[in-house]
């Protein structure tokens, strides 16, 4: 690959007002470091994709790219898409005008640092280098345990994931071309790119504690993160409902042997309780079941909608602009 790729690093914000500024300290920094070392093109830009924040975040965005164009962009999607569309969005914009790209939260958890070792991996000839926690020191017992229940529950389930890699991820622009033919609505990155191939590798760095504010993944949506990768990659949990439902049956065959053994020797005792229980759990499994087969109908309600997974309606970026009158331009011209 030659050196220097233009480098764009798509950094997601929902509501980071209070730690944004100090993000892009730190990536301008960076910038001028790899820029110096001509490790990357003086095209290079950072990204930042506001999704539909609530608070100051895109005035901060729009501060920081008008005072520094030459290192920052932005992208205002029309309304809050979530995380994994705000990273496809920023994804989809800069395919076609950067050479390699680095998705990174903006809460600064990611180490930085760790974009040089990156880079290094991707001029040596790597397509995908993803960024691996090696520890989880600061993270609360809770988060830990949580998070790598996650993961072992997701192998289990049969969606392949790296090991503790959430969505620090370097991607050549090769890799961007082909993820833009995933067409799914129901996005689940961190499974979509190891589906892509390629070479790739991992480089392990220490996740730090959220810089300010706080987390945007509660309890709450980290489960439902959790059953929508388990539901988009595998179907499993169906196989395992037919298993499930064949066990119940061979039960229920040697309970009604039983039954009319006990009936034929007269020892019969009217059993509510039993009876009772066994209602419930029956009626508490077919509904789980059902439940289950429900979330993959939804899925496919969702996907045969193909409903817009992001709508872009600013892009703050000069070579961009550039680049996209370029292409309609030429296009024109084809047409003549
Ligand atoms: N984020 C986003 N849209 C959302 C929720 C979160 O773009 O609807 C961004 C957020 O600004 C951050 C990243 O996704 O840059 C990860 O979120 P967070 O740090 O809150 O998650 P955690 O690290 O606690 O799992
Ligand atoms: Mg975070």
């Amino acid at each position: 690959m030659n050196m220097p790729e233009t480098l764009y690093m798509v950094i997601p914000c929902y509501n980071e007002e209070e730690v944004l500024r100090e993000t892009a300290n730190q990536l301008r920094e960076k910038y001028a470091s790899l820029r110096s070392r001509s490790m990357i093109s003086p095209e290079s830009r950072v990204v930042f994709v506001n999704d539909g924040s609530k608070d100051k975040t895109w005035e901060i965005i729009q501060e920081l790219h008008s005072a520094e164009p030459e290192i920052f962009s932005g992208i205002n999607l029309s309304h809050n898409c979530g995380h994994q569309n705000a990273v496809l969005a920023g994804l989809m914009t800069v395919k076609d005008i950067c050479g390699v790209c680095i998705t990174m939260d903006a809460d600064l958890q990611d180490d930085i640092n760790a974009v040089d070792e990156m880079l290094e991996r991707f001029y040596e000839g790597n397509h995908v280098v993803y960024g691996v926690r090696s520890a989880r020191k600061t993270d609360t017992f809770f988060k830990k345990f949580t998070a790598e229940a996650f993961y072992k529950f997701m192998k289990a389930m049969g969606a392949d994931v790296v090991y503790n890699h959430a969505d620090f991820r370097l991607m050549s622009r090769r890799v961007l071309q082909e993820l833009a033919e995933f067409k799914e609505v129901n996005l689940f990155l961190r499974g979509m790119v190891p589906l892509i191939g390629f070479k790739s590798c991992s480089v392990y760095y220490e996740r730090r504690e959220r810089l300010a504010g706080e987390s945007k993944y509660p309890l709450r949506k980290m489960i439902s993160f959790a059953i929508n990768g388990i539901t988009s990659f595998s179907t499993k949990p169906l196989k395992l409902i037919t298993s499930l439902g064949f066990m119940m049956s061979i039960i229920s065959v040697i309970a009604f042997i039983w039954s009319f053994v006990v009936k034929i020797t007269g020892s019969s005792v009217v059993g509510w309780s039993s009876t009772i229980c066994s209602i419930w759990l029956i009626g508490g499994l077919q509904l789980f079941c059902l439940g289950i087969i429900g979330e993959y109908v939804g899925k496919i309600y969702a996907e045969v909608k193909g409903r817009p997974r992001f709508i872009v309606e600013d892009f703050l970026n000069e070579t961009g602009v550039e680049f996209i009158n370029k292409c309609s331009n030429n296009e024109k011209n084809d047409g003549i």
